[in-house]
């Protein structure tokens, strides 16, 4: 029988990698593909503690290791605090997978201020706390990858989701600058843009507007959470050595 105290086998054996968002849908994909490559992963929820500790439990079945750990990636003084834990205990971090993420939909007309700043405080400031307080810890490793959760949206923007797309646009600044500070210590900073993914994000969303999102898709079906993580363990690990500052599509040819 498997223990969870034999060490981890796989090509990111002996990392350590935070995933935000990982209790469902894409960071939950993702979590379970770091871990499955022999990452100790930290599970990170905010809502989702049972599901989190799910994922942990799915981890440590197939012989990994995780931990699930709560915060809020829109509290900046909640960030820091995450990652003292997390550098306390583990005394590094190989992997930081800002995927957190949250849609408040509607068109500008109408859009309201709290559904404009809730979305760039989760999507984006989010991203800049989690980096904010982490990356000191990787320039004195003088290595780390930052893979950022963006969108197709940020690439070409959407009808109805201006809050959205401004979030994930910015996160793609966010990459590329972040990117040229911290290219010389050896860090890769990375943004994947999934196109229409089944999760749960999605899958409340009008027939009519999913439909019109499947025609603008040229291989003519929604991705999987598992084919945007798999993109995510290519950057997490040794064969990306050499890529940095990237917006990557995983969206069946959406945005060309
Ligand atoms: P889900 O709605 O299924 O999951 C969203 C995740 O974000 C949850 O795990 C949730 O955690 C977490 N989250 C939300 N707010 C916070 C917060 N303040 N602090 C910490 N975690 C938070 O979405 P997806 O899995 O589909 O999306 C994951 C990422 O991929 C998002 O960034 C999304 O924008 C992006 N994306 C998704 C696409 C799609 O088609 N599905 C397309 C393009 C990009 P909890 O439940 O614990 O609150």
């Amino acid at each position: 029988m498997e223990t969870t105290d034999r060490e981890p086998a796989g090509e990111l054996a002996g990392k350590v990698a935070l995933v935000t968002g990982a209790g469902r849908g894409i960071g939950r994909s993702i979590a379970l593909t770091l871990a499955g490559l022999g990452a100790t992963v930290l599970v990170n929820y905010n809502g989702s503690r049972e599901r989190a500790l799910e994922v942990v439990a799915e981890i440590e079945k197939k012989g990994g290791r995780g931990e699930a750990v709560g915060c809020d990636v829109s509290d900046f003084a909640a960030c820091g605090r995450m990652a003292e834990e997390i550098i306390g205990k583990y005394t590094r971090l190989d992997i930081l997978v800002n995927n957190a993420g949250i849609t408040k939909d509607g068109l500008i007309m109408g859009m309201t201020e709290e559904a404009y700043d809730k979305v760039l405080d989760t999507n984006l400031k989010g991203a800049f706390n989690t980096i904010r307080h982490l990356s000191r810890y990787f320039l004195k490793q003088r290595s780390g990858r930052i893979i950022n959760i963006s969108s197709v949206a940020g690439v070409a923007g959407n009808a109805g989701q201006a809050n959205y797309a401004a979030s994930k646009a910015g996160l793609i600044g966010l990459t590329k600058s972040v990117a040229r500070e911290l290219a010389g210590r050896g860090i890769c900073v990375n943004a994947v843009a999934p196109g229409f993914i089944d999760t749960e994000m999605t899958q409340d969303l009008a027939d009519r507007v999913k439909q019109g999102a499947l025609a603008s898709i040229p291989m003519g079906r929604m991705g999987t959470a598992e084919e945007v993580a798999q993109l995510v363990a290519f950057l997490a690990g040794g064969k990306s050595d050499y890529i940095t500052g990237q917006v990557i599509c995983v969206d069946g040819g959406m945005v060309m």
